[in-house]
């Protein structure tokens, strides 16, 4: 397998893990979180596409359920982020040619273990709003409509977190800024990571320090190291190289590859303390049985939900022409097919619980991607396949076959536990 292939069916193994921890066993189907069901029943009509690109690089099924959870679903989280990366990237565009030029600022605090996450994501809400209600944020980054001292045109932030065994969260915001250049007062980047200096980041920062200590998060003894790491503001260069790998698996670790890279150094039980992972990374330990990283997913979920990954400031995506900002269950059950797309066949709502009872869902897409090169043959090689897992036993673990169609989350459905 090289690296760039099957993806999708790497994160279709990681989704299935992420529903069997999500799934809670006697809870009505209602009741179940929404990840739960993804992939996992048709959401109209008789039956599934099967897609297939010409390269054998990837596969899919149209017309099943998705969650369109952002946090909880490897699946839809790509397919989401896929989307949000083309309009980060207009964005850039669109500044460059305006003469604007795009800073990348990220913003952090000290963290320390034990703290839920639940109450970090609630202080670190309120130091960002209590920064940018500043008089030296206002002064600098301007505000309605008013580009301050760097010319500011408007922002973009992303929420993400890490977590690591003696550091505990790391929730962190990106955000992309779109000012003159130069905006900054900046001169060329004072370390390799390519951060900036000037008096006007110094001060910044020094915002920043001040609403986090009356948030909460930063005590007297930190102030100083907080100074340092707290903010740092990056060029156009690595905006856009952040932008470039917005949501990707590298940047998740939600590809193999990487979870092995990491399942080496630190197996079950002993993940080394210093390490950082990242959401999707937690599920393959959790699946190897490390219960520290499967309690830390389940709260990462619960913290996370109704959450938005990417905010848009209010008149930026007017001001460089960018439509309506689509919601997420909206992307993820986008079915519009890319042009090196071919759909090869079509599978009914019993093939695909067939697939899902026996864990063979994620395997599937590999199959496909890779075998049914003849369009003429693909149909028949798809049943062929079909009738082998049907010999199968079925997979336990508390995970759940679905039967008949549903609208995704609401419509009652027919459920049957998995032996
Ligand atoms: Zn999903």
């Amino acid at each position: 397998m090289t690296g760039a292939i099957y993806r999708k069916a790497d994160r279709l193994g990681l989704l299935r893990i992420a529903q069997g921890l999500l799934y809670t066993k006697g809870a009505d189907v209602k009741e179940q979180h929404a990840t739960c069901w993804c992939h996992r029943g048709l959401n109209s009509g008789e039956a599934a596409g099967v897609w297939r690109t010409t390269d054998g690089s990837n596969a899919r099924l149209s017309g099943v359920v998705t969650c369109g959870n952002v946090w909880a679903c490897p699946v839809c989280a790509a397919k989401i982020c896929e989307e949000r990366r083309k309009d980060l990237s207009d964005a850039m565009a669109a500044a460059v040619s305006m003469g604007k030029t795009g800073y990348l600022l990220t913003l952090t605090f000290p963290h320390e273990a034990d703290i839920p996450l639940g109450e970090l994501l609630e202080k670190f809400g309120t130091a960002r709003q209590k920064w940018a209600n500043s008089r030296t944020y206002k002064r600098i980054m301007g505000e309605k409509g008013n580009g301050g001292e760097i010319g500011r045109l408007g922002s973009v932030t992303s929420l993400e977190v890490t977590v690591g065994k003696a550091n505990g969260w790391h929730p962190h915001v990106h955000v992309l800024v779109i000012a003159d250049r130069l905006g900054f007062g900046e001169g060329d980047p004072v370390n390799p990571a390519g951060d900036l200096a000037s008096i006007l980041i110094e001060e910044l920062k020094g915002a920043w320090v001040k609403a986090l200590q009356k948030a909460g998060l930063c005590d007297t003894h930190q102030v100083s190291d907080t100074f340092a790491h707290g903010l740092n503001v990056r060029g156009g260069e690595r905006a856009a190289e952040y932008i470039a790998k917005f949501g990707r698996d590298e940047r998740w670790g939600a590809s193999s590859e990487i979870t092995k890279g990491h399942a080496k150094v630190g197996t079950v039980g002993e993940i080394a303390g210093d390490m950082h992972f990242t959401p999707f990374q937690l599920l393959d330990f959790a699946h190897q049985g490390n219960t520290w990283a499967r309690a830390r997913f389940a709260e990462y979920v619960a913290a996370f939900h109704g959450r938005r990954m990417l905010s848009w400031s209010p008149g930026l995506r007017k001001s460089i022409a960018l439509g309506d900002e689509r919601d997420d269950a909206d992307l993820a059950a986008d079915q519009t097919p890319a042009p090196e797309e071919t759909m090869v066949a079509t599978i009914t709502a019993d093939d695909l619980s067939v697939l899902t009872s026996r864990a063979m869902l994620a395997d599937f897409h590999r199959y496909v991607a890779e075998w049914c090169v003849c369009t003429e043959s693909a149909q028949a090689d798809v049943n062929d396949y079909l009738a082998w897992v049907r010999t199968l036993p079925k997979a336990g673990r508390g995970l759940v076959t679905v039967k008949g169609a549903f609208d995704g989350r609401r419509r009652a459905i027919e459920t049957q536990e998995a032996a």
